[in-house]
């Protein structure tokens, strides 16, 4: 049979971009159909845009560490309007060079909603009507998109999608939900002088990442003056004129919070609506994830998934991971098989988190005998900027074999020092090789390989409970 397309890419997000391209390199003939802004949600309404904004944010931290180190800075003032237009400035950057990527790359573009026809055939809504393609092989990358609960009165609130064209910036926020994006917009709303209520419905920020980074965190966002509620459901949200009010059902009982901006941070769900996956006999999970095996293949021969919309680690380098691992596969280069342990991930709160490895109750239900490492500290700048944080850095090592399992921290830089580390957990490196490594001093990084004495606090499981204060014999001094 004679195809169209080698490969036609439904979706051109950082997975779908890569595989196309990839593909493209090794002779393919390749087709991406996208009908929205290229580069999919991270150039378009995450990672690119939300970094800018975190950056935005955090010269407020500057102008007041400047202080302590003689600078006298004039109260500032704070443009919502600049920080959005430059930010969507380089957002529409982004934009042109991945239309310049497919140009250079061969690839081609058709503007157009994609539905399955069959295994082998695509129908694409274009602006000028109908169009079909057949293609050898279809990729589905269609990401992701926020998920709105049923709370009643949600359609008041705004999700992430929202945040980066808001005509105005609120002074009162409240952020429903305590992950990623929970915790990086209550940052930088906090960041630009916002009040901001999170609320949580569990027991702390960042469900799953290792209790020691959910305590620290916990400890940094309120000593910051953000005001977490845990333990506590949104009841409703009411409209009253230009503000809101949240009604939330804690353990100090039904408050109402006052707000002019209402944001849902209540997680995402894979984007498969109007694909026709089920007509075509393409699986989907209980939440609309497509499933795959572990070469992307989806139930039906010919066709795969990857990105958000298979729901493994929905993280922008995963994705272009496995993008090349289908273009590979499939146009005969060997594929670099995709290791699901010891991804690293960073969360830009402020503090930022850098992980990467098993969190210590992770590592505990898997190995027998494990030994922490942990160390708690105010970073040097503080010490002159007056600023009262604290940076926690921690090790997890499998003692059976001496190697380290888990690198977590909590501070300024985690996400640049923990990208270093997750090299050295790669290659299976040990806390003797850590020990044996130089420190560069002074930096927060050197902690990492100087930390020679066990920590013996209690086990996770007693530690679950909103975030305590450190107490002062945990805190190690390193100056
Ligand atoms: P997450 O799954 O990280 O967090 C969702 C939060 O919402 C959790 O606190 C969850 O609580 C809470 N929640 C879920 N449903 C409800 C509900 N009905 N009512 C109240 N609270 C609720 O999702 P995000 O939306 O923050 O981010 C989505 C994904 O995007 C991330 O998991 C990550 O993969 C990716 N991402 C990555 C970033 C990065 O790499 N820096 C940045 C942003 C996003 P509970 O924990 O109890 O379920």
């Amino acid at each position: 049979m004679t195809f169209d397309d080698d490969l036609l890419v439904i979706g051109a997000g950082s997975g779908g971009v890569r595989a196309a391209r990839t593909a493209a390199g090794l002779g393919a003939r390749v087709t991406v159909v996208e009908d929205k802004a290229l580069g999919g949600t991270c150039v378009n309404v995450g990672c690119v845009p939300k970094k800018l904004l975190w950056y935005g944010a955090h010269v407020n931290d500057d102008l007041e560490d400047a202080a302590g180190f003689g600078w006298h800075v004039p109260k500032a003032t704070f443009s919502w309007e600049t920080l959005r237009d430059h930010t969507l400035a380089e957002v529409r950057r982004l934009n042109g060079v991945y239309e310049k990527l497919f140009e250079v790359s061969g690839v081609q573009l058709v503007r157009g909603r994609g539905t399955l026809i069959d295994a082998n055939t695509v129908e694409i809504v274009t602006s000028t009507g109908l169009l079909r393609r057949s293609a050898k092989h279809i990729l589905i990358a269609t990401g992701g998109a926020p998920v709105r609960p049923a709370i009643p009165g949600a359609e008041h609130a705004v999700v992430s999608d929202d945040l980066f064209t808001l005509p105005t910036w609120p002074k009162r926020v409240a952020v429903i939900g305590g992950g990623y994006i929970g915790v990086e917009f209550a940052g930088i709303f906090h960041g630009t002088g916002s009040t901001v209520h999170m609320i949580i419905r569990g027991e702390g920020v960042l469900n799953g990442f290792d209790h020691d980074v959910v305590n620290s965190l916990g400890e940094a966002l309120k000593r910051r003056g953000l005001e977490p509620h845990y333990r506590t459901n949104v009841t409703a949200i009411e409209k009253h004129g230009a503000h809101k009010t949240v009604v939330i059902d804690g353990p100090a009982g039904v408050r109402r919070l006052d707000v002019d901006l209402v944001v849902l941070a209540t997680g995402r769900a894979p984007l498969i609506a109007g694909l026709g996956l089920e007509s075509v006999g393409v699986a989907t999970d209980r939440k609309g994830a497509v499933m795959v095996d572990d070469h992307f293949a989806t139930t039906v021969p010919g066709i795969y998934a990857i990105g958000d919309v298979v729901d493994r680690h929905n993280l922008t380098p995963v994705a272009l991971a496995q993008g090349m691992l289908v273009a590979r596969t499939l146009f005969g280069e060997p594929p670099t098989p995709l290791d699901w342990e010891n991804i690293p991930t960073a969360v830009f709160s402020n503090p930022p988190v850098g992980t990467v490895g098993l969190s210590e109750a992770e590592a505990r239900r898997r190995f027998a005998d494990v030994v922490v490492y942990r160390s708690i500290f105010a970073p040097l700048k503080s010490k002159v900027s007056g600023r009262e944080e604290k940076t926690m850095m921690k090790l997890v090592v499998d003692a059976s074999n001496d190697r380290v399992i888990g690198v977590h921290m909590v501070g300024p830089d985690a996400g640049e020092i923990v990208q270093g580390f997750a090299v050295a957990l790669k290659c299976g490196a040990t806390k003797a090789r850590f020990d044996a490594t130089i420190g560069i001093h002074p930096t927060a990084a050197e902690e990492f390989v100087t930390m020679r004495s066990p920590h013996s606090g209690p086990p996770p499981s007693q530690l679950v409970g909103p975030p305590t204060s450190t107490s002062a014999a945990s805190l190690t001094v390193k100056h």
